[in-house]
């Protein structure tokens, strides 16, 4: 493909896109297909011979769009929302077609410099504390991380470090084996699965704090495992705060557990994977209370920020303590500048060498949608959800079974966990609309999340009227069973 027919593919695409995103609605939420469904549809092998685009194209609709579960159409609710704006997709293509790989500040100057100031902007949005941002003087800073996974994974590995340096300094003769063997992490119950795979990558051992009635993580349950690991010898070092779990979007609360992990020597790490977005609007920002005790914090523009994944961002507040973590500086990606003291080298912040230039996601998006675009678009969501919820409400079949917060109402029918599967199964089998569960506790429950950016109430109300349908449906059928 030369130049003049990427003009003109290039512009069929983009139409492609926008009638795919306006008419997505007409398509089936969720796929009619079964496991390895596509082998059959293409042949086994790569073609020897270049194919026309026309051939790839026209695969598309009878290849791949079988088989997507469309996560922007507005009958979407489970999970998290995942971003996705025209802005975004435009600085996507932008992102490919500059396809620098910005692992030092040489290796593309701007690639690394927008970054920095983006995340700045973005932390300022938030009302994250001064000290987490670079600006000129700062020790602070923010990185764009492929996911929140990696990010919880960055921290922990940092303060693994951290730690390892301190006790061997403090005496020689400690091996790094004896001092990781004695290591210890925590999280509360309600953590995402991210945080226990971290423990298991890293080697840290990790322990999961109990939650209180609410799913909070709470000072108390801390400091009841702390004085027990220490009396056997282990040694604390890393604590993973939830803000908005992703269960039921509850809050670990910060005042407490921040001052106790200053106080220890643990580094506090917070995960705000789908929450942080919220506090770009100031009547959310209570949420996030005692985030300055933290030493780092995480979100994923790419869940509710309109920007496409990939895009989590991860501020420390001391850049050295990861810079220092794991630097390496092989003769070729030393360069001239490298001294000056003025340059950051995103290469040290991340487990892979190379990186996108993600950036320029965020910029379009903040400079089209603006702070007030952004804040209307979490504020109609979070409406959205409070309309589910006075349905849901209205219907004494049904209960609530965590505050409803934000974006999310996680709810059940009042009966067995077996009633609340069967349900689960008819809503998704039905394939109006797609849900998926959650456990709180030993009680299964159905998780109702605002996702796409064009859902409006009469989806939500649709969506209501669905579900009340086959509840009665089942009532009918299984109510004399119980
Ligand atoms: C979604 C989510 C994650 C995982 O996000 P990735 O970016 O996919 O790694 C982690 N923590 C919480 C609380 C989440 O909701």
């Amino acid at each position: 493909m030369n130049a003049a027919e990427f003009r003109k593919r290039g512009k069929h695409m983009v139409d492609y896109i926008a009638d795919y995103l306006e008419q997505i609605e007409t398509r089936q939420v969720f796929p009619d297909v079964e496991p390895g469904y596509l082998r059959p549809l293409i042949p086994d092998a790569a073609p020897e011979e270049g194919e026309a685009y026309e051939d790839i194209i026209n695969d598309v609709e009878r290849v791949i769009m079988p088989g997507v579960t469309h996560w922007h159409s507005p009958y979407f609710f489970a999970y998290f929302p995942t971003g996705n704006s025209y802005p975004a997709m435009l600085a996507d293509m932008l992102c490919g077609a500059i396809g620098c790989i910005g692992f030092s500040w040489a290796s593309s100057p701007a690639c690394t410099e927008l970054e920095t100031v983006m995340l700045d902007w973005l932390g300022k949005m938030v009302g994250l504390p001064e000290q987490f941002l670079a600006g000129c003087k700062g020790e602070g800073g923010g990185v764009i991380q492929g996911t929140a996974s990696e990010a919880t994974l960055m921290a922990l590995l940092a303060a693994r470090m951290k730690v390892t340096k301190r006790l061997k300094s403090e005496n020689p003769r400690l091996t790094e084996a004896e001092i990781l063997s004695r290591m210890v992490a925590y999280s509360s119950d309600q953590a995402h699965s991210s945080v226990e795979r971290a423990g298991l990558i890293s080697g840290v051992r990790m322990k999961k704090i109990p939650s209180n009635g609410k799913f909070e993580a709470r000072g108390q349950a801390l400091k009841d495992a702390l004085q027990e690991d220490k009396a056997n010898g282990l040694i604390p070092v890393f604590f993973c705060a939830t803000l908005g779990t992703t269960a039921s979007c509850s809050f670990d609360n910060l005042m407490e557990l921040g001052p106790i992990c200053n106080a220890e020597n643990i580094w506090m790490h917070v995960d705000a994977a789908y929450a942080g977005s919220a506090f770009i609007c100031p009547e959310f920002r209570y949420l996030m209370k005692g985030v300055e005790f933290a030493d780092s914090f995480n979100f994923n523009p790419h869940k509710w920020l309109l920007v496409n994944f990939d895009c989590s961002a991860f501020w420390v507040k001391k850049r050295s303590d990861l810079i220092g973590a794991f630097k390496m500086d092989p003769v070729y990606l030393q360069y001239d500048q490298q001294e000056s003291g003025l340059v950051t080298d995103y290469r040290h912040w991340q487990i892979p060498l190379g990186r996108r230039f993600r950036s320029l996601k965020l910029w379009f998006v903040f400079r089209m949608y603006g702070v007030k675009g952004l804040q209307e678009h979490i504020r109609k969501h979070i409406r959205l959800a409070n309309e589910f919820l006075d349905y849901v409400k209205q219907d004494e079949r049904f209960e609530i079974c965590a505050q409803v917060i934000l974006g999310l109402v996680c709810f059940r029918l009042k009966g067995s966990n077996e009633w609340n599967k069967t349900l689960l199964q008819k809503i998704n089998n039905s394939k109006k609309i797609h849900l998926v569960p959650c456990c709180l506790g030993s009680t299964f429950v159905l998780r109702f999340a605002i996702c796409a950016r064009t859902v409006e109430s009469s989806h939500i109300k649709f969506a209501w009227k669905h579900i009340e349908q086959l509840a009665t449906e089942l009532l009918s059928t299984e109510g004399g069973k119980q």
